[in-house]
């Protein structure tokens, strides 16, 4: 199973914007982007709504027909480890191996030695593909990464055996995330674990690092661009050379988990994938779920009370819905509007407030933030969220098909 050159990591919440989702990858194809979908769900997503891989793969499934979809598509078990890989292994196709909270703890000094031995010929300096400069590594370099990464990287190994065991060789894709954790990878400590990787014999197809800067929930990159710039160029430039130099598959690619809406790096990752001409896989799904609920705010009377409710009860659980999201959040609680102050809002400012508009005075980005994690309480709402969903899809449809193709599609890969 190969992945193509761009594809795009998408869904929702609960299961009802597949067709709508899919709308905007056809619409991309028509206008000359060949963009594999791939419908993901995290481990974390699915437990607290209480739904099934087989959900995710059902909704795909139909939408593929509804709408006479032939080209590549993908189930993503989305932010997975050991514990859980069980659950996904009939449904998905393609495994998203969640080792960040293995980073830091430090494999053995023996383990260390003889890795940074093995590969002692990458010490010094290296040119880098495409770009005119170099990178220069120090034995230092590889042991400090090595400490840091070997036995994360073990662990990837671990939950990949167990998926091939049960998939069969060649059955599946591969990703590696290391993006939730508050640890940034530099361009350099990327190449030693893409050689740690290929030691360890995992046939990675994309790899998320996290990147300089911050990548929080529903809103956009905080950090200085230019930074990201200077980093993502040097990661396209290792993930080059790793193509001649180490045993991993010839379309390897970065994912960037954007967490919804990383709008001011789009048109950096737009310029330089062309500059390398490589691949990128795009994980955005977090964002059609604001979209439904601005939706429903916009549809009707009802539609908006409804809306108010989930931001109410949302407010009085802040602690527990924020819990899950502590690496992937910065919400300034302060500047959440009481729900009583909302309660009189009319749906053309609570529009105003939650779409990510940030040239509109009325936006409220730790608003955004926290409503983008706080579906859990839709989904307790349970019947009565999902018939307003079906109540106003045409509208909703609209919205996200707009979404995902004007905002993200189009920038990124256009
Ligand atoms: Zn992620």
């Amino acid at each position: 199973m190969n992945l193509k050159k761009y594809s795009i990591g998408t869904g929702d919440r609960f299961g009802y914007q597949g067709k709508a989702l899919l709308k905007a990858i056809i619409k991309a194809k028509e206008n000359g982007i060949d963009l594999a979908v791939v419908w993901n769900k995290s481990f974390r997503e699915h437990k607290l709504i209480n739904t099934k891989p087989s959900d995710v793969l059902g909704e795909a499934q139909s939408a593929v027909q509804a709408l006479n979809w032939i080209g590549d598509y993908y189930i993503d078990a989305d932010h997975i480890n050991l514990s859980n890989v069980n659950l996904f292994i009939d449904s998905c196709n393609f495994f998203t191996l969640d080792v960040a909270e293995y980073i830091g703890k430090p494999a053995p000094s023996n383990v260390i030695r003889e890795f940074v031995q093995k590969h002692k010929n990458f010490i010094g300096k290296i040119k880098l593909p495409v770009l005119e400069s170099s990178i220069y590594i120090k034995k230092s370099d590889i042991e400090e990464s090595a400490k840091k990464y070997l036995t994360t990287i073990e662990e990837a190994k671990k939950i990949f055996m167990e998926i091939e065991k049960k998939k069969g060789k060649n059955n599946f894709i591969i990703e590696i995330s290391l993006d939730e954790s508050k640890e940034v990878q530099t361009p350099l400590e990327l190449l030693i674990i893409l050689i740690a990787i290929s030691e360890a014999k995992i046939p990675i197809q994309t790899i998320a690092p996290k990147f300089v800067g911050e990548f929080n929930k529903g809103i956009d990159y905080k950090g200085n661009l230019k930074n990201f710039e200077r980093d993502f160029e040097l990661i396209l430039a290792i993930i080059q050379f790793t193509k001649t130099k180490l045993i991993l598959p010839k379309n390897l690619k970065i994912s960037i988990h954007s967490g919804s809406d990383k709008f001011s790096i789009y048109p950096i990752i737009n310029k330089l994938i062309k500059k390398f001409d490589t691949g990128i896989h795009l994980k955005t799904a977090g964002t059609t779920w604001l979209e439904e609920i601005i939706s429903l705010a916009l549809s009707s009377d009802e539609g908006l009370e409804l809306v108010k409710e989930i931001y109410k009860k949302a407010y009085d659980r802040y602690d527990e819905l924020c819990l899950p999201y502590v690496n992937v959040i910065d919400i300034n609680k302060e500047k959440l509007p009481n729900p009583e102050k909302v309660s009189r809002w009319n749906n053309k400012m609570f529009l105003n407030v939650l779409r990510h508009d940030s040239s509109c005075e009325h936006y409220n980005p730790d608003l955004r933030q926290f409503l983008h994690i706080a579906y859990k309480i839709a989904a307790e709402m349970g019947s009565r969220f999902l018939n307003a969903l079906e109540k106003y899809n045409k509208i909703i449809a609209q919205n996200v098909t707009e979404n995902i193709y004007e905002r993200h599609i189009k920038p990124l890969f256009l």
